[in-house]
């Protein structure tokens, strides 16, 4: 579905191609011809009345930019089946799941600023300084087993989330949720985080070497 001025999948993929370019050079503010990349998408049609949300969620160096092309923008390959993403019918839905995906992590990252102990929720400050990462063993931070609609709501014992975060984490707090809100990108790098590494909800502490590689197995089965 191109509009007047081309296809929004492509001026999403050009941003996120020059954001990221820049954030791997140290770069924090947006160059002039990375701005103008943000512009062009941001006057698409299709996201009409989204600008703040999608420009306050896009130019923090924490947003999973990297994850888009590989999620919501990715076509669904398998043995017998094949969906594009360029089918006109769900281009209001992708582009909803981009809204969704802006909206849901600029709510996390405005409730850890006002009520996240980093040392005890998230392991690194997320001033926008690149402090190192807590070494993650076996784990290659890849942000795979993140590409989920939800997942039980357990906290670690003698603790409670608040009512928001566990519809975020079970996947309720919209209906157009393609990832977990939690999953932070690393300055552009492709290294992802739990932005409540330290408190993460059961399933995902237990998540071992072998769920690993089933999910590794899962994703290839289905050209995902
Ligand atoms: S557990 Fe596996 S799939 Fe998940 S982030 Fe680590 S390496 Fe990637
Ligand atoms: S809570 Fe953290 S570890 Fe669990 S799915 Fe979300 S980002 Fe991944």
């Amino acid at each position: 579905m191109p509009t007047r001025n081309g296809f929004w999948q492509e001026k999403l993929k050009a941003y996120i191609q020059d954001r990221t370019r820049e954030l791997g050079d140290g770069h924090l503010a947006l160059r002039p011809p990375t701005r103008q990349a943000l512009e062009r998408l941001l006057q698409d049609p299709l996201f009409q009345d989204q600008e703040a949300v999608l420009e306050a969620a896009l130019t923090d160096p924490y947003f999973p930019l990297g994850q888009i092309p590989r999620t919501v923008l990715a076509d669904v390959v398998g043995m017998r089946f094949f969906v594009s993403k360029r089918r006109p019918e769900i281009q209001g839905s992708l582009t909803r799941a981009v809204i969704a995906m802006a909206r849901l992590f600029l709510r996390v990252r405005e409730d850890l600023k006002r009520h996240g102990n980093p040392n005890r929720v998230t392991g690194i400050p997320l001033d926008g300084r690149p402090h190192p990462l807590s070494p993650s063993g076996w784990c290659r931070l890849c942000g795979t087993c993140c590409q989920i609609g939800g997942v039980r709501a357990v906290a670690p014992p003698g603790m409670t989330y608040p009512p928001a975060w566990v519809r975020m984490i079970q996947g309720e707090a919209d209906p157009d949720q393609f990832l977990c809100p939690f999953l932070f990108q690393y300055f552009g790098r492709e290294i992802y985080f739990c932005a409540i590494h330290r408190i993460k909800p059961r399933a995902c502490a237990d998540f071992g070497p072998e769920d690993c590689a089933r999910c590794a197995q899962d994703i290839a089965l289905h050209g995902l």
